[in-house]
């Protein structure tokens, strides 16, 4: 998911606009029946994900995105609330480059809208510019290191190497998907920023003091409850998946005691575990069918007694 941003609205579509406007259009509309307006959908500088597209794959989106529709992300989601991009180029933009040192090169939009009754709203709100930012999407074939350029290699997204940050460069477009509109908060402008703004606060921490905003600070506290939450049931499936290794490993090595294991799970990842549970479990099988309810217990495996019903 990549971001975009609307630039204009055009004045009146010209004739040349109008012209490609009624391609995707049942009958020919007149320059005052629609609205028209340009965004820019992606363009080649490295973004927030440490991802950039090759300017060959801005290229190939170029007419992919073409025809593709922009929807408004708003409850009263209708057919007709879309906007339909009807052109695409791209554009060099004179005197800046991106942090590899290219030419920023943007894929700009043109899209509109039927003006019915139905959508006036929505174009009050690109207007006033609370509808701003799109969010695009699309599937490419593969990615290689900004740094290297192979698919896989040691170079870690984000960190810098003398001073040339890592990234993927996204190669081979295959489609691209609908865009859709993000409603900016109203209140943008009293210092409140994204989201994506928290996350990096969160993941890379921050050089000296920062100041959150009462909706950052809630947000934290949403994603911590969250977190917890997720945390509880990963510990519950980690006991879990402990118990049954120690379970079935008692039925398939019965000679191996019981703290080795105990110590050898404590020190497994997750996945490990998981692995070693099955296993376990299939050997436990085979060394004698298990019912559900079947387990053996530590006393009596200490006794000897392998099976015991709970
Ligand atoms: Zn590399």
């Amino acid at each position: 998911m990549k971001e975009g941003l609307v630039i204009k609205a055009l004045e009146l579509p010209g004739e040349e606009d109008m012209r490609e406007i009624n391609r995707y259009t049942r009958r020919a509309y007149e320059p005052g029946e629609v609205y028209a307006f340009s965004l820019v959908l992606c363009d080649n500088e490295i973004d927030r994900d440490f991802e950039r597209f090759s300017v060959e794959s801005l290229e190939r989106l170029r007419e992919l995105f073409l025809g593709r529709t922009c929807i408004f992300d708003h409850e009263r989601k209708s057919a007709n609330q879309t906007a339909r991009i009807y052109h695409t180029e791209l554009e060099r933009v004179d005197g800046e480059t991106t942090q590899t040192g290219e030419g920023l090169t943007r894929l700009v939009a043109r899209a509109y809208l039927p003006r019915t009754q139905g959508n006036r709203e929505i174009v009050e709100l690109i207007e006033s510019g609370i509808l701003k930012e799109v969010s695009v999407s699309c599937a490419v074939k593969r990615g290689v290191c900004g740094i290297c350029g192979k698919e896989s290699c040691e170079h870690v997204k984000g960190k810098s190497y003398g001073g040339r940050v890592a990234h993927t460069v996204l190669l081979e477009p295959l489609d691209a998907y609908e865009c859709s509109f993000v409603a900016v908060p109203a209140q943008r402008g009293a210092g409140v920023v994204k989201s994506a703004k928290v996350e990096k606060i969160l993941e890379s921490g921050a050089d000296g003091d920062v100041m959150l905003s009462k909706s950052q600070v809630k947000e934290i506290g949403e994603r911590f409850r969250r977190l917890s939450e997720k945390a509880r049931w990963g510990e519950k499936y980690r006991r879990e998946l402990e118990r049954g290794v120690l379970k079935y490993s008692a039925i398939a090595q019965p000679d191996m005691p019981r703290h080795v294991m105990e110590s050898a799970v404590k020190v497994l990842g997750i996945e490990e575990l998981a692995a070693m549970e099955n296993t376990y479990r299939r050997s436990a099988e085979k060394a004698l069918p298990l019912r559900p309810q079947l387990a053996p217990r530590r006393e009596e495996h200490r006794d000897g007694n392998r099976d015991f019903l709970i």
